[in-house]
């Protein structure tokens, strides 16, 4: 039996190594302490394809992102003219499909980003009862095309400091808030909420949600790249299973954790901390190893 696997990364110029060194114990079947093995790996080829993938997706998406947004705007404005229901109604869903798109591309740029270690972050003090509030507003629409209810849970404070990147943790707050309506059901409802952690230097922000669940075997694996669930894949077919993965990024970056509690048929509660002291922001951005 070999259990609790320590992992180190080591990398060497001219000629080029990158080495991924596994320290594990050997525990026999009585439980006792045999020694230790380490397994020293060469990636260095594994990690050059994987960046010549990350560039490949880069491109691509970037290429993409031009004519779509021309598509966006085209349909945007067409929103405004005065149509036909018919002509309106196929407006509207071209509108939809690109929107999409845009939001499919976006992510595997975000997702080649990542990999690259190249997801850049600016810190800053930011208030975390504004700043989701904020997000609240615009998730606004969504929630009501999906006929899904929005609360807000407050702490008791007025305001709550938290260090983070804007950008980055609205990209993760609305992934989470985008999947509570998504995989809800109709007449359902989303609340988040804020709680700061007694005597710990975090606070906790929850997405809870009264829509399809999760299967329990599926619960592990959904932060990973392009995972998704067999109930969530036949409830929406759109998706493409990288939200999550982005999100873990974005809020282990920020030198916080995320989990999920869920029933099947009775909803979900998404959770992740977040540092409120400066310090215990990790200085790196590697992307997060996958864990099955
Ligand atoms: P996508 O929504 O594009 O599939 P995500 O990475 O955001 O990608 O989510 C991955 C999977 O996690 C979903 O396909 C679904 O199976 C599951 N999931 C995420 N959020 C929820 C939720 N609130 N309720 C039920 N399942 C969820």
């Amino acid at each position: 039996d070999v259990t609790g696997s320590q992992v180190a990364d080591f990398s060497f110029e001219d000629p080029k190594y990158d080495l991924r060194i596994t320290t594990s114990k050997i525990i026999d079947s009585n439980g006792s302490l045999l020694g230790f093995v380490k397994i020293i790996r060469d990636r260095t080829r594994e990690l050059a394809i994987l960046k010549s993938k990350s560039e490949f997706i880069e491109i691509a998406a970037h290429q993409l992102r031009t004519p779509l947004t021309g598509m966006l705007w085209g349909w945007e404005t067409l929103t405004k003219e005065n149509l036909t229901d018919d002509q309106m109604e196929i407006v509207k869903s071209g509108l939809e499909a690109t929107k999409i798109a845009v939001e499919t591309v976006n992510d595997l740029l975000d997702v080649a980003k990542i990999e690259e270690g190249k997801f850049d972050f600016q810190f800053e003090e930011i208030d975390l009862i504004s700043f989701i509030g904020e997000i609240l507003e615009e998730m606004a629409d969504l929630a009501k095309q999906a006929n899904v209810k929005l609360f807000f849970q407050k702490p008791e404070v007025k305001e709550l400091k938290v260090v983070a990147d804007k950008h980055k943790l609205s990209i993760a707050v609305s992934n989470l808030l985008t999947n509570a309506i998504k995989y809800n059901v109709a007449n359902g409802q989303a609340i988040i909420s804020i709680t700061k952690i007694a005597d710990q230097p975090f606070v906790q922000v929850s997405v809870k949600d009264t829509g399809i669940g999760i299967p329990s075997e599926d619960a592990k694996r959904l932060f990973t790249k392009f995972y998704r669930a067999e109930n969530a894949v036949k409830a929406v077919t759109e998706g493409i299973g990288l939200g999550l993965y982005i999100t873990k990024n974005i809020v282990k970056s920020h030198g916080g954790d995320i989990w999920v509690e869920s029933e099947l048929n009775r909803g979900s509660t998404f959770y992740f901390t977040l540092a409120t002291d400066q310090r215990l922001i990790p200085s790196n951005t590697a992307p997060i190893v996958e864990e099955y």
